[in-house]
């Protein structure tokens, strides 16, 4: 029988910003104890070098772990990020915004999306997104932190960074060896596993073996730990999210940067734009079922603003997560856990969430089935939400002008979008669930930008006097107009607060 001792040593397979969160977290945790981390890194396969937009509770998972916030924007080279703007998604020439934070505030405990959907139904037409401090301050290029702005609109605004996936990568490899953990080069060529089935060791083609008593499968997307070895097999969506490859490229910086990431839907998926300090990340998300690589590369490179300076770089992925994430003694982290395409930045937040889950449910050497199971139950959960969140920006477009978008209005919808749709359909009440990363918020910004307005109101609304309602919403929207004015444009902030040195 398998002694219930506690985890003594951690090996990390893998070095990108999956591997050296996790060293990260973990070094932590057991800086100055007898826990050891260990991290091998190949010289022979670099990291994926994308994944530059994030959302807010990365800027926590920063604080949390006591890296300075000010020098980790100036070493990545970072920029601010409200939210995302969609271009030409319900059809072709109309945007919308998903902001982060929280729209409007709730009056008399009315959700603010139903006085809305009232005022509108009395004839006042003010977009939704006047009533977003964020939206606004995108809208305007403005930026400033909201903890600096206490009693206006904006102190409860939520904001994010894009940043320079190399270096965060670098930054957080400096960061976690100072708390101790160790880094190995070498190129692993197999595991050893033990009469458990548990993986006792990873074998080095330079002949070291490094042994530990639990593992984390950060090897990108070969999942070399997770699935070569311990084959947990990999459940495909693919019929729900049927983009599955992106072309990047990296442009110049254009003569202002825009606190956003701007997303547009193109002929067979869409494109990112991601604004940086020193240049800018784009890239195109499509379809090998409805676009060539050579079409897709084309179309990247047209819609780029600025001149690229780099070879465009093709990533082949498909939608889905593995079986069984955490499986003995190996967690699979980052793209060897899983991926859904990268339209609202999520990837970078699962992995912090997965770490969140594990410390929770931080086993002993023996790691009980038990934790395992509630471990797989949960993370699946957070990517089946994520997942329904990407598919309403499909199945909800009007788009018809080309096979792919007419693909995706006839897509079967996964039985949980279906339900929530219907919901939503009624009178525009959702619930958020437990641990839901997207609140009502996100669903209502979405749907309302896709034009998919719900039937009625919460006829509750009608209890409220319409003429002081009416003020209230006057008021509110005056009160973001006015704050936004007095706010420095991004660019400013940037140069003022957290200017990134110059990239030699
Ligand atoms: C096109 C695209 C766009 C994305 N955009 C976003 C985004 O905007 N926001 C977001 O949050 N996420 C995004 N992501 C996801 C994000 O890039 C990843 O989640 C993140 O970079 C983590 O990658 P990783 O560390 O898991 O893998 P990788 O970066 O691939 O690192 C793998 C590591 O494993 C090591 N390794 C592999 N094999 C071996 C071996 N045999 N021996 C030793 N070491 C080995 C490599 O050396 C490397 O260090 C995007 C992903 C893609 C593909």
């Amino acid at each position: 029988m398998a002694e219930l001792t506690a985890i003594k040593k951690f090996v990390i397979l893998g070095g990108g910003t999956a591997g050296w969160m996790a060293a990260t977290t973990l070094g932590n945790i057991f800086k100055g104890t007898d826990v050891t981390i260990e991290v091998i890194e190949s010289p022979n396969v670099g990291i994926v070098g994308v994944g530059e937009a994030t959302v807010p509770l990365f800027i926590d998972f920063i604080r949390r772990a006591g890296i300075n916030e000010v020098d980790f924007i100036q070493k990545t080279q970072a920029t601010f990020k409200w939210g995302i703007q969609f271009s030409d998604w319900r059809v072709k020439g109309e945007d919308y915004f998903h902001s982060f934070g929280d729209i409007g505030r709730t009056i008399d405990g009315h959700d603010f999306y139903q006085i809305w959907l009232k005022s509108r139904a009395m004839g006042d037409l003010t977009p939704l997104l006047a009533h977003s401090p964020e939206a606004q301050l995108a809208k305007h290029g403005k930026f400033y932190l909201p903890f600096n702005a206490a009693k206006t609109p904006l102190a409860n605004a939520r904001y994010a960074l894009h940043l320079d996936a190399t270096l965060v990568g670098r930054y957080l490899a400096d960061y976690a060896q100072s708390l101790g953990v160790k880094r190995r080069e070498g190129h692993v060529q197999n595991a050893v596993l033990d009469e458990r089935g548990f993986i006792a060791s990873l074998q080095c083609d330079d002949g070291a073996s490094v042994s530990a008593d639990f593992f984390i499968d950060c090897s990108g997307f070969t999942g070399l730990l997770i699935e070569q070895t311990l084959q947990a097999g990999y459940d495909d969506w693919s019929n729900w999210l049927p983009c599955d490859r992106a072309v990047t490229v990296q442009s110049k910086k254009p003569p202002e940067t825009t606190p956003f990431t701007l997303v547009t839907a193109r002929e067979s998926g869409w494109t990112w734009r991601i604004p940086l300090q020193s240049r800018t990340g784009n890239g195109y998300v499509y379809s090998s079922q409805f676009s060539s690589d050579q079409q897709a590369c084309n179309t990247l490179l047209n819609g780029l603003d600025t001149e690229a300076i780099n070879e465009p770089r093709v990533i082949p992925f498909s939608a889905g997560i593995r079986r069984k994430v955490w499986y003995k003694n190996c967690l699979a982290l980052g793209l060897a856990q899983g991926f859904l395409e990268p339209l609202e930045s999520t990837a970078i937040h699962l992995v912090s969430k997965s770490l969140a889950h594990f410390i929770r449910l931080y086993p002993k050497a023996d790691c009980a089935t038990v934790l395992q199971d509630e471990f797989n139950r949960r993370i699946k959960a957070d990517y089946e939400e994520i997942r329904d969140f990407l598919v309403v920006h499909y199945c909800t477009s009007e788009r018809t002008d080309t096979e792919f978008w007419q693909y995706c209005r006839a897509l079967t919808l996964p039985e949980s979008l279906q339900e929530k749709l219907t919901l939503f359909r009624q009178q525009g009440g959702l619930f958020a669930g437990v641990e839901d990363f997207f609140q009502p918020s996100s669903w209502q910004m979405v749907l309302t930008g896709m034009g998919q307005l719900p039937d009625d109101y919460n006829r509750t609304v009608d209890a409220l006097d319409y003429e002081a309602l009416k003020r209230s919403l006057a008021s509110g929207v005056n009160a973001i107009d006015k704050v936004v004015a007095a706010q420095p444009n991004h660019d400013d902030f940037l140069r003022q607060y957290c200017q990134a040195p110059r990239l030699g």
